[in-house]
């Protein structure tokens, strides 16, 4: 192997760096992206693609590889509140698209790197990087090796980390961190077969959050989510914590019991929420690396997509000559932070697991009677419509109406002086009940 000069050089191969090399590549730079595995490549995390991120396979012409590798397009969801309280409903579409897939990332992470390198770039697998090179204050490349393979170094105009949260990108150039906040829960996930899903999933009980999607080989995914402070009684037996659970939802349990378990269960507590820098001298960060959110909301592939898109829309202006690098990938933090910083304050509420309030209720059962609404009201749950811009003290009125609020008041339900969300509030629907 031959080190080599390069324009950028990506570190991670998956979602984040996969997409961001072959957006480049596809723009005519010479770029490097490695990874220490070699694809195809499982990792721990379940795989809701959701529908804005499956808008931007489409766009990119990749969906049709999804597809024709039997990837189930999940169009109905069941959102299931508890106490018989159910959201039954379609995702509003997002640029053309209106399903969400599940596929397994040993599937989607080899399509984005095959469609990295069919677009030019060169991917070299089974790399682990291992330092940062840098001078006179500026990252200039990266030093590392092949398994059993002496150690190379690679240069580049651009180091971009997509290495994911444990990113040593970001350690080595010592990114802030901000809005940083302590892990909330911890997940856990397994395959079934003979579970049918024809709908996607969606529960949520006192402690717990739940989701079923179909996905590849006939198997359906099935995730739990728990608070973290009992995350040390449950070690003890997880998967016995993760069927209790399951018997939580309905029949879930029940079905689930009655296919059959395909693989291991799989179980984490390493779900950190921060945001950090994503730009310096000679360096630039992307996906997880850049912002990592708990898994509650699955929101980390479609965020990793979109900062794909925005990064090397960034890098090739500054690359490109047409304006300033350091004045792009400031832009491109900017960016990026507006984008995900409702749905990363909206993650970290339903991660604390709210128990629904009366009032809460009340505006869940008003949405559930309306067929609109409650399309709506999953478009914002899975990021279609901002949750920021749905959870507002707009859609509070046009669903429970000025005389429904009226009422609600009056019974002592709702308290109108509390009906936006507070700040830092840990719900997911607008506060005001006593
Ligand atoms: C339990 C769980 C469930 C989840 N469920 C969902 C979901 O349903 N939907 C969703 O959208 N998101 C989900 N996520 C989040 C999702 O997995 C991540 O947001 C996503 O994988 C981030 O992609 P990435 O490319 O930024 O990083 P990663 O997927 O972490 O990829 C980083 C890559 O960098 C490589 N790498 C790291 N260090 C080096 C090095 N030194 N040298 C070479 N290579 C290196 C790694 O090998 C890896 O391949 C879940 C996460 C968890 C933990």
């Amino acid at each position: 192997m031959r080190a080599g000069r390069y324009d950028v050089i990506v570190v991670g191969a998956r979602v984040a760096g996969a997409a961001t090399a072959m957006l480049l590549a596809r723009q005519g730079l010479r770029v490097l992206v490695v990874d220490r595995v070699s694809f195809p490549s499982d990792t721990i995390s379940s795989h809701q693609l959701q529908v804005p991120g499956v808008a931007l396979l489409q766009r990119w012409g990749l969906l049709g590889k999804l597809a024709a590798a039997g990837t189930p397009p999940t169009r109905r969801v069941r959102f299931d509140a508890g106490a018989g309280l159910v959201l039954d409903g379609q995702f509003p579409a997002c640029a053309g698209v209106d399903a969400l897939y599940s596929p397994r990332r040993t599937l989607l992470d080899t399509i984005l790197v095959e469609a990295a390198r069919a677009a030019g770039a060169e991917v070299r697998e089974n790399f682990r990087v291992t330092q940062l090179m840098a001078s006179g204050g500026r990252v200039t490349g990266i030093r590392g090796s092949a398994r059993g393979r002496p150690a190379v170094a690679d240069t580049a105009g651009l180091v971009i980390g997509a290495d994911g949260k444990r990113s040593l990108v970001a350690s080595a150039v010592g990114a802030r961190r901000y809005h940083e906040r302590p892990v909330r829960s911890f997940a856990s996930y397994s395959y079934w077969a003979g579970v049918p899903a024809s709908a996607g999933e969606l529960y949520q009980r006192p402690g717990r959050a739940v989701a079923v999607f179909p996905t590849n080989d006939g198997l359906t995914m099935v995730y739990a989510a728990a608070p973290m402070t009992e995350f040390a009684a449950a070690r003890a037996d997880l998967e016995g914590h993760y069927l209790r659970t399951l018997d939580l939802c309905g029949d879930l349990g029940e079905r689930v019991r009655s296919g059959a378990r395909a693989e291991r269960l799989r179980t984490t507590p390493d779900q950190p929420n921060t945001f950090r820098c994503s730009h310096g001298p000679g360096w630039a960060l992307a996906g997880d690396a850049g912002v990592v959110m708990d898994s509650v909301s699955a929101q980390g592939m479609t965020n990793a997509l979109r900062d794909a898109s925005y990064l090397s829309a960034a890098v090739v202006a500054g690359l490109g000559g047409s304006r300033p690098l350091a004045d792009a990938l400031h832009d491109h933090q900017r960016r990026r932070d507006r984008a995900i910083r409702g749905m990363y304050d909206f993650t970290l509420g339903l991660a604390a697991f709210p128990p629904a309030t009366p009032g809460q209720r009340h505006f869940l059962a008003a949405v559930a009677a309306d067929q609109q609404e409650t399309d709506r009201f999953l478009g914002a749950f899975a990021g279609i419509i901002p949750p920021e811009r749905y959870f507002s003290r707009g859609t509070v009125l046009r669903i429970l109406g000025t005389r429904g609020i009226r009422k609600l008041t009056t019974a002592g339900v709702l308290s109108s002086a509390r009906l936006l969300p507070q700040p830092g509030m840990p719900g997911w629907l607008p506060g005001g009940d006593r």
